[in-house]
């Protein structure tokens, strides 16, 4: 079963993980999905195919990096198992002659190939990713945070032109300032116009004589910089979180790439979240799940709630109090905290208790 979702995200890592965050993580997942560990999971052996899927594809460090490159389609923007265009084992390039399939792919694709055969060159900074780890209040009501990221950042000496100062970069003589040369190319598919990428100004249109001593000619130098961030409420573990052109700066003026911030919720000693829904335990003494009993519950905003828990509630009954649990990221309405009757039996009982039990016992029978 293919699935639609992001690997990084079915995995819960953040793109820069390490292999042993993948194994870590899929052991997690395991234990979480494994539909021998789930009998009554009906939706366990979906996420674990799933989860299988996205493992066999990140823990594999060649297969890694044609995902990273290329996405789930492959290079061809076919589903990576269609005949014939797989890249893997012995598949068309090796089927050929061992010829470089990048660069097959790169003069048949024009723009595509231009930015994918020669990814440092390509004007656009690269996004970013970063992990943000948040507790179940930022989670819900959504937080600023402060983050230190390393990245390229636009050369200050030249503004990002990658000119050194008082002088400006010109036309590209041999592709005219279009970035392209055309060229006819015999290939296994008969001869096809191909639009390469020009070698003089590789494809930027433009030429620098006298390059940028700060940044030599990039236009971008490497910084350490602390960026506030705004997570809206509603987050959960494994959205993330789109900060549009806080990513590397643009080579020589290009457009910034994105920030992409990885959410991880850490575990809450009080509730435990599915969705929208809170679940926080009450644990009551028999008697007072007999009896019936008032309760003060905890809200996650801070402040307390009390409900009354009726005569007669069974281990494991619930009581609803609407609108404090979480919410979904876009919406205002939040879901409801559900507090669920955990019946503690005692242990240990005194002597008065001990002989109340006895009559109680004896009146059941
Ligand atoms: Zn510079
Ligand atoms: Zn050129």
């Amino acid at each position: 079963m293919a699935t639609d979702q992001d690997y990084y995200d079915v995995m819960g890592v953040p793109r820069t993980a390490s292999q042993d965050d993948i194994k870590k993580a899929y052991r997690e997942l395991v234990k979480k999905y494994h539909p021998d560990l789930h009998k009554d999971d009906t939706s366990a052996p979906k996420h674990m195919s799933e989860v299988n899927e996205a493992y066999d594809a990140l823990s594999d460090p060649a297969k890694r990096q044609q995902y990273d490159q290329f996405g789930k389609a492959g290079p061809m923007g076919v589903p990576g198992g269609a005949a014939g265009w797989t890249t893997e084992g012995s598949g068309f390039g090796e089927a050929f002659g061992g010829f470089d399939i990048g660069n097959l792919f790169g003069s048949f694709m024009g723009g595509f190939g231009r930015q994918q055969a020669q990814p440092d060159e390509s004007p656009r900074g690269r996004d970013l990713s970063f992990n943000v780890t948040l507790t179940l209040h930022e989670a819900i009501f959504g937080v600023k945070k402060e983050i230190r990221i390393r990245r390229n950042d636009v050369c200050e000496t030249c503004h990002g032109s990658g000119a050194a100062p008082g002088t400006t970069p010109h036309a590209c003589s041999t592709c005219s300032g279009s970035g392209e040369v055309r060229q006819m190319q015999n290939t296994i598919f008969g001869r096809v116009v191909t639009a390469g990428v020009c070698p003089t100004c590789k494809g930027e249109g433009r030429v620098i004589d006298s390059p940028c001593p700060t940044c030599r000619g990039s236009g971008v130098v490497r910084a350490d910089r602390t960026i506030e961030v705004t997570i809206p409420p509603g987050v959960d573990t494994g959205i993330k979180v789109r900060v549009a052109g806080q990513g590397d700066a643009g080579r020589r003026t290009g457009q910034a790439g994105d920030l992409y911030l990885y959410v991880t919720v850490e575990a809450d000693s009080r509730y435990v979240r599915q969705g929208t829904t809170l679940y926080f335990r009450a644990k009551l003494t028999p008697s007072k799940a007999v009896l019936g009993t008032a309760v003060s519950i905890p809200l996650v905003e801070g402040g307390t709630e009390t409900v009354s828990i009726p005569a007669g509630s069974q281990h494991g009954s619930e009581v609803r109090i609407r609108g404090k649990g979480a919410q979904s990221v876009g919406e205002r309405r939040r879901g409801d905290l559900v507090v669920q009757v955990e019946v503690v039996i005692p242990k240990t009982l005194g002597a008065e208790q001990r002989k109340l039990y006895k009559q109680l016992m004896e009146l059941d029978k």
